[in-house]
């Protein structure tokens, strides 16, 4: 099977974005690999596995995996299936929905900054302080010139993150409009979805193009080396979550993680 390329989704630093250009589908050799996916999830599962467990025993470094997305990108299924095989000591998943009374009265980060990982945890946000600009952008709470300074303040707080050892990986899991009709009829066609369904992913389809170009400018701005921003074709859940699962062993194998030095001479114990 030809490795697959995560790098290839990988967005330069301050490049120009057009989401529209940028694919949903893998490419077509990917495809043809499409038989071999699960045998190289297995073999990702346990690498993740693997490497989870030296992150956690070492403490040395963090990792937070940031999924944003339109509604059923698949953020929530593309978590179950990544993290499947993970013991979970040492990670947690935090769901970020509109913000609180007591949130408001803060600033953006206020209620982020809580749950960032601490050295030794992996920590995956489902939406984030980035739904911070989306959202008022798009309604027309906020213009250009109050997302700029967002964006600056959000460059500042993952450089802050990685200074403090913390890996950041960024996921836009790039459905089409097309895919996101589909999936929000067999939410409605399935009754054990129906909770899912809410009136907002209705309104927020209605403004696809706007959350579009709120996207690309937020991903162009914030997109850096120790921070970078992926744009994961995601019509396809099984290549999606491929994907995903290749950048964080990547990005784990990269940290050279190692188990702690024992603190005591195992050979001094003897099994009686
Ligand atoms: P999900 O759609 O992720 O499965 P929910 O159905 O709970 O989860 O939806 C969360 C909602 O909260 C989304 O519509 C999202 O846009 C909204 N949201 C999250 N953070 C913010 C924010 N900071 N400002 C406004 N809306 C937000």
């Amino acid at each position: 099977m030809n490795a697959i390329n995560w790098s290839d989704w990988r967005i330069p630093d301050g490049k120009a974005l057009d989401l529209s250009r940028l694919p949903t589908l893998p490419k077509a050799s990917s495809e043809t690999d499409k038989l071999q996916w699960p045998a190289r999830m297995t073999v990702l599962a346990e690498e993740l596995n693997r490497l989870q467990a030296m992150l956690y025993a070492s403490k040395t470094r963090g990792l937070l995996l940031v999924l944003q997305g339109m509604d059923t990108s698949g953020k929530d299924g593309c978590i179950r299936t990544v993290f499947a095989h993970i013991s979970p000591l040492g990670v947690r998943a935090e769901a970020f929905g509109v913000p609180q009374a007591l949130e408001q009265r803060h600033d953006f980060l206020w209620r982020i900054h809580g749950k960032t990982p601490a050295l030794g945890e992996m920590v995956i946000f489902n939406r984030s302080h980035y739904e911070d600009v989306l959202v008022p952008v798009v309604k027309g709470q906020i213009k250009h010139a109050e997302c700029e300074k967002r964006w600056h303040h959000i460059r500042h707080f993952e450089s802050l993150l990685s200074d403090s050892g913390i890996a950041i990986v960024k996921c836009y899991l790039h459905i089409s409009k097309d895919e996101q009709k589909k999936r929000l009829q067999a939410r409605l066609d399935d009754p054990l979805k129906h909770w899912k369904v809410q009136a907002s992913d209705f309104e927020d389809r209605r403004h696809w193009r706007a959350y579009m170009h709120a996207y690309a400018q937020a991903i162009q701005a914030t997109s850096s080396d120790t921070s970078p921003w992926f744009v994961v074709p995601a019509d396809s859940k099984a290549y999606r979550d491929l994907m995903v699962a290749e950048l964080l062993v990547h990005t784990l194998q990269s940290m050279t993680l190692c188990m702690p030095r024992p603190t005591l001479d195992v050979r001094d114990f003897k099994m009686k």
